[in-house]
């Protein structure tokens, strides 16, 4: 059992929120994940997955010897999670031979690594300098512009996807009915009808909050993995997917989630037979662990893949249930879903649900693990 393993078992026995995994569960947890994935996409672990997680395990050793706290030792001018040693930069999660137009160049194999520091910069720009998003305010609309530049210069197809929302209640400010879009970015040459992920995050705030947290910190990530993945290979081909509408106009089952209720409404028969998993990012930024979450429907195996993936990359993970995120829309449609955060916070919903609130050092645990799983490195 590792080190971050082993701190990750004792401080679930402090929470009665989030679950414990048991070591029976774990072990069930890897068999389930590879063999899920591999049965499906390429058989069991080939000696190709297994160079390259030699050569990760290599990679991050290495960065270890120069780590104190989550990764290698330097100043850390963000974090206010009072770590007195921080990465400058985070530690690659995977190698990757550069393209190139001219092979004469000397080969390089340049780290594909989340970069905590411009997830962060995107946090500051959603919610520091956009502000509150309301679904169908300006706001958004100027959230959006800012997801759709950032998918097209990765090279990703991008389409918005509109849908209506009714009047309603905005944690407590009334709001009335209009209309909002998703973001939706797929790889070039995407086919729906072939097996893929969807990685979502919710761009929209309630009427008060400039979400930092909720929910800067997992669209922030979002981008950041649509640059991963736009440089270096995915198991599947992922569509990632901004979506409008998240938040709550009332109470009930059906007064929130629109954009994701909306994607799942209008998916083609092909595509849902073709789509393998869905993972929602929200609320990634507060805390020290990864809340790795689904409602009471999903099957566990995607939760559990994700789990063998931060067991692989050292990162302190739990379980929980809920179904307050856009993976409730798909798992009520029955397909297999994990919500990567969650973490109480005081400032939730609230004015003060600023930059500050965010812990640069989760947004990369929590993107280290996203990519982690996306890329079964
Ligand atoms: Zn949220």
């Amino acid at each position: 059992m590792s080190a971050h393993f082993a701190l990750t078992l004792r401080v679930c026995t402090r929470s009665a929120t989030y679950a414990q995994p048991r070591r029976e569960d774990l072990r069930h947890t890897r068999n389930l994940g590879v063999s899920t994935w591999g049965a499906q996409y390429g058989g069991s672990r080939t000696l190709e997955t297994v160079r390259r997680l030699a050569l990760c395990s290599l990679l991050l050793a290495a960065a270890t010897v120069a780590c104190t706290g989550d990764g290698p030792a330097v100043e850390d001018p963000t974090s206010t999670s009072g770590a007195s040693a921080s990465p400058t930069s985070d530690p690659p999660t995977s190698p990757s031979a550069t393209p190139s137009a001219s092979p004469s160049v000397s080969p390089s194999v340049r780290p594909v690594r989340f970069d905590s520091a411009a997830a962060l910069a995107d946090v500051r720009l959603l919610a520091g300098e956009i502000g509150p998003r309301l679904t169908t305010e300006p706001a958004f609309r100027e959230g959006a512009a800012v997801v759709e530049r950032r998918f097209r210069e990765y090279g990703y197809q991008v389409r918005r996807q509109p849908f209506a929302v009714p009047a309603g209640d905005s944690w407590g400010v009334p709001v009335d009915a209009g209309r909002s879009f998703n973001v939706v970015a797929t790889p070039r040459g995407f086919d729906a009808a072939e097996p893929h992920v969807i990685v979502g995050a919710h761009l929209d705030t309630v009427a008060v909050a400039p979400g930092a947290e909720d929910n800067a910190s997992g669209v922030a990530v979002l981008l950041e993995l649509a640059r991963l993945a736009s440089e270096d290979r995915t198991r599947v081909p992922a569509v990632l997917i901004a979506f409008g509408g998240e938040e709550p106009r009332g109470d009930g089952d059906d007064l929130h989630h629109f954009g994701s209720q909306h994607y799942v409404r209008t998916m083609p028969p092909a595509q849902r037979d073709a789509l393998h998993a869905m993972m929602s990012l929200d609320r990634v930024g507060v805390g020290s662990f990864v809340p790795v979450c689904t409602g009471p429907l999903s099957p566990h195996w995607v939760r559990d893949s994700v789990l063998a993936a931060a067991e692989r990359q050292d990162i302190p993970a739990r379980t929980c249930e809920l179904t307050t995120s856009d993976h409730w829309a798909f798992e009520k449609a029955g397909f297999a879903v994990t919500r990567l955060g969650s973490i109480d916070y005081p400032e939730y919903h609230s004015a003060d649900d600023l930059p500050g609130v965010v812990d640069r050092w989760q947004l990369a645990r929590t993107g280290r693990l996203a990519w982690s799983w996306l890329s079964a490195r």
